[in-house]
């Protein structure tokens, strides 16, 4: 197996994975894991105090408990790794409306930790009339999204093999045109009449236009690299969810490694 190469490819908080050398079944399992087992920081328990708002204490912990909280995969192991009770972060919610109407955001939430903090200031948790005030403290704990999906650390994660697009050197510039037109996510360019590849990885094997001019289009598959696609929510910086994954995937394959080396084999 040829060395994997990972090239992390931003576009406007989105991501497009390019793994050189890793199968789209490795691929996949780094793909379950980022959903469902990569671990990142969420508000858990709720201890309201106050609340004479509209939304009754229910409600408002559900919503406390979904607001995305940032941090650093270094703090979600020293919470992990910690031998004391303080396996959490306090977070404290103290808003009063006094004599006006007001919105509770996000940024009105005060962590004790100055390395937690809401992914964005601007999330609204409630809105109070004149004399309604909330007090409350929250305990953000550690888990991961097969528990729970606020504790995902992405919103979408798609997998697929790597698209590998091949043109004919004579085609004619009528067809050249007409193959740019076709494609609906603007794969090809024209110059100078030829048709030319411009970004293979925007190709979502529709099939198109391999369809339409197979003698002048050949798209395949190719399996031994893979193209993942995520949309972080902000839990963690896209290389601590690439680290914490690699980490639970090489523990996983430790587990198995052992478990081969102790299984029995009867022949009856
Ligand atoms: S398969 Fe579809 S998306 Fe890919 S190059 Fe052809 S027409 Fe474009």
């Amino acid at each position: 197996m040829k060395k994997p190469k990972i090239e992390v490819i931003d576009k406007n908080g989105s991501f497009k994975v390019l793994m050189k050398n890793v199968p789209v079944e490795i691929a996949n399992s780094i793909r379950r894991i980022i959903l469902s087992e990569v671990r990142t920081l969420a508000i858990h328990d709720v201890f309201i105090f106050k609340n004479n708002s509209v939304l009754n204490d229910d409600t408002l912990a559900h919503r406390l408990g979904l607001i995305p909280l940032k941090t650093s995969r270094k703090k979600v192991k020293e919470l992990l790794d910690s031998v004391d009770e303080t396996d959490y972060v306090t977070i404290v919610l103290n808003v009063s409306a006094r004599d006006k109407f007001m919105t509770v955001y996000s940024k009105h939430l005060k962590s004790k930790d100055k390395e937690v903090k809401p992914v964005s200031n601007d999330i609204v948790i409630a809105k109070l009339s004149p004399g309604q005030a909330i007090e409350a403290e929250l305990w953000a704990r550690v888990g991961s999204g097969s528990e729970h999906a606020k504790w995902s650390p992405v919103s979408v994660a798609v997998v697929r093999g790597l698209p590998k697009i091949s043109l004919s050197k004579d085609i004619p510039a009528d067809i050249a045109k007409n193959l740019v037109d076709i494609c609906p996510k603007n794969v090809f360019i024209l110059e100078d009449d030829k048709v030319k590849i411009s970004d293979p990885l925007k190709c979502t094997l529709c099939m198109l236009c391999e369809k339409e001019y197979p003698e002048y289009v050949k798209v395949k598959i190719d399996e031994s690299s893979s193209l993942l696609y995520i949309e972080p929510i902000g839990h963690l910086p896209i290389k601590d969810i690439f680290e914490d994954a690699f980490e639970i995937l090489m523990k996983k394959l430790y587990d198995f490694v052992k478990l081969l080396t102790e299984v029995d084999i009867n022949v009856t």
